[in-house]
């Protein structure tokens, strides 16, 4: 069962998703040689409580932070701490916030300073893999065309797509139905229908789409030791396409 939200419903989720790219724009620009994973994590809670949100990651399901922060051959779900970041790392930034009892989740990956050009490619690979699958997000189109359009682009470009995590509807909790993977064949799963909101999230690996989780049960990390990437908005499915939630670049 797909909720389909109200005209309502979907105002409230654009206060959340507003929050959430104000939390990601402050992080991106605090990101930079020498600052800790914790201080942006600190960055970020600050913003969410200050816009009148509350941190949605924080304590769902035990999770410890605000931020989910993931460098280098993390995948997602990497916690905040002492970790300094160095020239040349590649930092995934995950975060949700809430407004009024609706979701908003978003991530982004951002360069440290200088990095290698096959980092600034996977971002840019990743960043588009997004972008096309939320161009497939129309009515009448199938959940699967956003997955195909997803990893269609990422295979092209010589990268490949984690199977073992996925995006997800989302609403007055942080995952509803459907599950949205980024991989597969077109023309599958429900069709959409405008008012579904979905957060769209390619997680995309240089080397094998292959992951496992670290000791301390959150940390996603590539098995070879590969770089990845992640990036993700929150959408809804209108009759003419999909409206990101999870922006600035609309009044509130
Ligand atoms: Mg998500």
């Amino acid at each position: 069962m797909i909720n389909i939200k109200s005209a309502e419903e979907i105002k409230a989720m654009r206060k959340a998703g507003r929050v959430v790219a104000l939390m990601l724009q402050a992080v991106r620009e605090a990101v930079r040689p020498g600052v800790t994973t914790a201080e942006l994590d600190r960055l970020a809670e600050h913003v969410a409580r200050s816009n009148g949100a509350v941190p949605a990651f924080k304590g769902f399901r035990g999770f410890p932070a605000t931020l989910c922060t993931s460098v280098n051959e993390e995948v997602v779900h990497g916690i905040p701490g002492k970790r300094r970041l160095k020239e040349g790392d590649l930092i995934s930034i995950d975060t949700g916030a809430v407004v009024d009892g609706y979701y908003g989740d978003a991530a982004i990956t951002v360069p440290v300073g200088h990095v290698s050009e096959l980092a600034l490619r996977l971002i840019s690979v990743t960043k588009t893999a997004l972008e096309e699958g939320i161009r497939a997000a129309r009515a009448g189109a199938h959940l699967s065309d956003i997955s195909h359009a997803i990893q269609t682009v990422v295979e092209a470009a010589g990268f490949s797509v984690v199977r073992d995590y996925v995006g997800h509807g989302i609403g007055t909790t942080m995952w509803e139905e459907p599950q949205v993977p980024n991989y597969g064949p077109p023309g599958m799963g429900p069709i959409l229908k405008a008012g579904m909101t979905l957060a769209i999230e390619p997680m995309v690996n240089a080397g094998s789409y292959e992951v496992t989780v670290r000791p301390d049960e959150w940390t996603v990390v590539t098995r070879d030791g590969s770089l990845s990437a992640h990036f993700e908005h929150s959408i809804v499915v209108t009759e003419d396409g999909a409206e990101i939630l999870t922006t600035l670049e609309r009044d509130p």
